[in-house]
């Protein structure tokens, strides 16, 4: 079964994931002589770096996701398929998938990251993640449900365990989040909630090694943990937290911090599909590919974006996985693949690092750019806002971001704490077991010994 594709002519360029690098590879091949066959199992692109501003509640879900026929519209070599895929059989240059299977001539694997828990079942089976639209909404929901409940019990341990927030990593991701729920604390929940004792309420951001930041600059590092502490953050660094069980967040054998909320912002794992070589599979799930994005041995299957592990004379551990790098593979292999058709070599891809940047809250960012360039505070939170909206896909979604951000900003209130759909533990359990099951026997190892820490 070929679900219903056209017959074409013309050769099919096969991409599996309509994220930063499947998008924009079938944009750049509009012209190409071929057919563009997307398969995502979401209808929708997804702009993961607004994720936990939608976990948060200061945008809504609908400002961070657009469809993905909507983007191609107008686009008459390109065909969407809502499938999962399941499996490659590179034998019969086929993907089997949850509709049925797809005949490729050139395959793209574009499939991104999934949550990497390292191994630790009893994190994965309590913790809310943050990778996708649900995961945000349940996060967001399942926040407020706990401080309804807060209310309602007596139990001073079961009320602290139900407000405080643990956010483990100490990356932008884990560094948005809680500087956002911090700020949170500070100027919406004593609307909300007069009769709860925020004093009791700590957020922590628990981060394994010895920096906020890890790959940014010193002078970001520094800045970003001064702003922490501002807002009354508790970091705890060169710490890990390997057990989560009973409402206890285990930094060593015993002891722990009380939290019903734990969120998971650790680390990843390349979302590989299985059917390829065993030796073209990292150990964090990345598929190995050379300076054309093709992965070894299949001349005709490649690799973009998060899930590709590319490694360069500049980054002989492999470039990182943000969405700049998935876009900038997609223009070359976009050109690489013409190139292919017409008999040409294809050319080596080079990596420009336009610079990197994290947002701490309302007023406080870090910005590093290329030959040391660091500027951090209202100047680099304007830089964050600008950039992040102008790389929004959809006119409507950055003129409502504008104006969510705008309302927020003059008002120091976050409009959009509904409890839409509850989500409860066992729902997480459901969601996460099944999910990520086949990244359970992740083999990279997640920090060493923690040192004893005081909370
Ligand atoms: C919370 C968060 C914040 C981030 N912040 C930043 C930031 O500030 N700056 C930055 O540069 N990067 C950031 N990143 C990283 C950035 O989002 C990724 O590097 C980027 O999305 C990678 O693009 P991609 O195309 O490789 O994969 P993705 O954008 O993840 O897209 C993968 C797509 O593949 C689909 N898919 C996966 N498997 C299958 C399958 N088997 N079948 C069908 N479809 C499948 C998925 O549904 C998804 O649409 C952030 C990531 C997260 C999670």
């Amino acid at each position: 079964m070929d679900t219903n594709l056209p017959v074409s002519s013309q050769p099919r360029v096969v991409i599996v994931g309509c994220g930063f690098g499947g998008l924009r590879l079938a944009q750049q091949l509009r012209k190409a002589p071929v057919q563009v066959v997307v398969i995502d199992r979401n209808n929708y692109h997804n702009f993961q770096p607004l994720l936990y501003q939608v976990a948060t509640g200061a945008l809504e879900a609908d400002s961070i996701a657009y469809p993905i026929r909507k983007i191609f519209t107008g686009q008459k070599n390109f065909f969407y398929r809502m499938a999962d895929v399941q499996r490659i059989d590179s034998a019969s240059n086929t993907v089997v998938t949850s509709v049925g299977d797809i005949r490729y001539d050139y395959l793209v694997l574009a499939t991104g990251s999934l949550t990497n828990f390292f191994g630790l079942e009893s994190i994965e089976r309590n913790a809310m993640q943050i990778k996708s639209i649900p995961n945000a909404l349940n996060l967001r929901s399942f926040i407020f449900q706990n401080f309804e409940k807060a209310l309602l019990t007596e139990d001073p341990a079961e009320k602290q365990a139900l407000l405080n927030i643990v956010v483990v990593g100490g990356g932008p991701t884990g560094v948005e989040i809680s500087g956002s729920l911090a700020e949170m604390r500070r100027s919406v929940l004593p609307k909300d909630y007069p009769e709860l004792n925020l004093k009791n309420m700590q957020v922590y951001l628990v981060e394994a090694g010895p920096a906020l930041l890890g790959p940014m600059s010193k002078a970001s590092q520094d800045d970003a943990k001064r702003y922490m502490d501002e807002l009354g953050v508790r970091v705890l660094l060169n710490t890990s937290i390997k057990r989560y069980e009973d409402s206890r967040a285990y930094y060593s054998d015993t002891d722990f911090i009380r939290t019903e909320n734990l969120v998971w912002a650790a680390g990843v794992n390349g979302a590989e599909v299985p059917g390829l070589p065993v030796e073209a599979i990292t150990r964090n799930k990345r598929i190995t590919v050379n300076s054309w994005n093709q992965v070894p041995g299949l001349p005709n299957v490649f690799a973009i974006g998060d899930v590709a592990f590319m490694t360069t004379d500049d980054m002989p551990k492999g470039l990182p996985m943000l969405a700049p790098v998935a876009q900038q593979h997609a223009d070359q292999l976009a050109a690489n693949l013409q190139r292919l058709l017409r008999g040409e070599s294809p050319q080596d891809f080079k990596y420009f690092n336009k610079g990197s940047m994290a947002i701490v809250s309302r007023n406080k960012a870090v910005v590093d750019l290329p030959k040391d360039v660091h500027f951090r505070g209202f100047f680099g939170w304007l830089t964050w806002l600008f950039v992040h909206l102008m790389t929004l896909v959809g006119f409507r979604n950055k003129v409502v971001a504008l104006i969510d951000w705008a309302f927020s900003y003059f008002s120091t209130d976050q409009a959009l704490r509904l409890i839409i759909r509850p989500f409860s533990r066992k729902d997480m359990k459901d969601d996460q077991g099944k999910k990520s099951a086949e990244h359970r026997t992740a083999t990279t190892e997640y920090n060493p010994t923690p040192p004893a820490i005081q909370v």
